[in-house]
């Protein structure tokens, strides 16, 4: 079969793994692995589905890599960005110029934030906004004449993005373990995850009081490392890619209060949480805090073309315009028209649709009530949910809530059977994960859950079979 619309026709699936394999290097990828399995060509994507090179359909519950929210081929996206090109395809932001398609996303930005932002610094992804934070912070804290202010808290398993300082602003241990990460001046606590924690520091605890204890190892590591160091707490309102692990509500609050006790400036990274996928515009209004900084990207365009951001809040903001001279930072593409373009007709498509109050008063609470029947299956030991993200805890002895042998991997067992049924679902460990796009409706919502409970029930069967339960 000819495979792709000109330019790319003309080359089987075969042919297309063979090139991919001789020269594509993949991100986060065993390439020996990839090599002797081929990769998969994903050719087109309609609403909630993709398709793959053989033709089969996919229902995508994963949003591309969380970023796809309001699904693909939308028109008005994509005559977005064909006008922006058109017109003026690219200008920087940096020789006291800017595009209207920059200046407006900003301002429209601002208006969809929390009261305390009204500014916006641009970038091209997640990790280039939390790197920005890293600077910002550090300016912030020069100018306020407390340079010795530099360290940042973050947390185990939490995801900032790939480049050294987001890396590092990350908890992920199989990153840190490549290259010497994390730099100087990044410490992390550990996580509110209560099922990482059931056997441990959670144990006898209901959520709300393990809430309350995670935060406080904030307290603790501030104590460590002396208030008057320390700069900043980052934090994801729902931890992504460590596995959509949801709070415990009491744990946001008090993070916050901490914060304000130490004069800590507090970022909530909205890269996944942001644009709906809470069930409010903001992870960090769903948890209830204030940050002082917000990072953003993936949804700001549903992904259709990369950018990313900063909110500043008012407290960093005034001083830097006011006292802080030129700040030495900036990309190329800070503010790149096609992307701001792109960006402001995904927020019109966003808000025309309604799409957060149905995230949150519909589609969010059905798919809770969904995901709470897969309780009943015997290898579910958890399922934990917010708006649009949910996440399922496989486990060998659901009463006694025993894992898998690691060996085993028993999420990718899961993750092949969703796949080879048509079906994305990340697996994160034995955590199995969806993020579907906001513009997703009840019947594939149903749907969807029909291919997670096959993919269990083939999982649970391969289980038994090979003698791992
Ligand atoms: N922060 C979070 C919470 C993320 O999930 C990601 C990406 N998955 C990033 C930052 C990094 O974004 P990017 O891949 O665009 O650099």
């Amino acid at each position: 079969a000819r495979i792709g619309a000109p330019p790319f026709a003309g080359r089987t699936t075969r042919e297309w793994q063979a090139a991919d394999a001789s020269h594509f290097l993949h991100p986060f990828t065993d390439h020996q692995a990839l090599a002797s399995k081929g990769v998969r060509v994903i050719t087109r994507g309609e609403g909630v589905y993709v398709w793959d090179s053989e033709g089969q359909r996919i229902l995508d519950a994963m949003s591309g890599l969380w970023c796809v929210n309001v699904g693909y081929g939308q028109e008005s996206l994509i005559e977005a960005a064909t006008q922006q090109m058109r017109t003026l395809p690219y200008y920087n932001a940096f020789f006291q110029t800017t595009t209207p398609a920059a200046t407006a996303l900003a301002e429209r930005l601002a208006a969809r934030t929390p009261e305390s932002f009204r500014h916006a610094f641009f970038c091209g992804s997640g990790s280039e906004a939390n790197d920005t934070v890293i600077r910002l912070v550090r300016r912030y804290w020069d100018l306020m004449g407390q340079p010795q202010r530099k360290v940042i808290i973050s947390r185990l398993n939490a995801y900032h993005g790939s480049t050294m300082a987001a890396a590092s602003l990350g908890g992920m241990s199989a990153m840190h373990a490549q290259g010497g990460l994390p730099i100087p001046g990044i410490v992390h606590i550990d996580q509110p995850h209560y099922w990482a924690h059931r056997h441990g520091a959670a144990q006898g605890l209901d959520r709300e009081a393990f809430g309350l204890l995670a935060a406080r190892w904030l307290e603790d590591k501030i104590a460590e490392v002396g208030a008057g160091n320390v700069a900043a707490f980052i934090g994801e309102p729902v931890q992504g890619a460590g596995g959509v692990i949801v709070p415990p509500s009491t744990y946001w609050p008090e993070i916050q209060r901490i914060c304000d006790r130490h004069g800590i400036l507090l970022v909530s990274d909205e890269v996944v949480c942001g644009f709906g996928r809470t069930g409010q515009w903001w992870g960090c209004e769903t948890f209830g805090t204030k940050p002082d900084l917000l990072t953003f990207a993936k949804g700001v365009t549903s992904g259709y073309v990369p950018l990313g951001g900063v909110m500043v809040g008012e407290r960093v903001a005034r001083l830097l315009i006011e006292q802080g001279g030129e700040f030495e930072h900036g990309y190329t593409y800070s503010g790149h028209p096609v992307a701001c373009a792109v960006g402001l007709a995904n927020l019109d498509l966003i808000e025309r649709e309604d799409l957060v109050a149905r995230v949150r008063e519909d589609t969010g609470p059905y798919l809770a009530q969904q995901l709470a029947t897969l309780m009943e299956h015997p290898m579910v030991g958890e399922v934990q949910s917010c708006g649009l993200m949910a996440a399922v805890q496989l486990c060998r002895n659901v009463p006694l809530r025993e894992a898998f042998a690691p060996e085993i991997a028993i999420g990718m067992v899961c993750r092949r059977h969703c796949f080879d049924n048509g079906l994305v679902m990340r697996a994160v460990g034995d955590r199995m994960i969806v993020a579907p796009p906001l513009v997703i409706t009840r019947g594939q919502i149903d749907e969807m859950f029909a291919l997670v409970r096959q993919a269990l029930d083939r999982t649970l069967a391969e289980a038994r079979a090979a003698g791992w339960l």
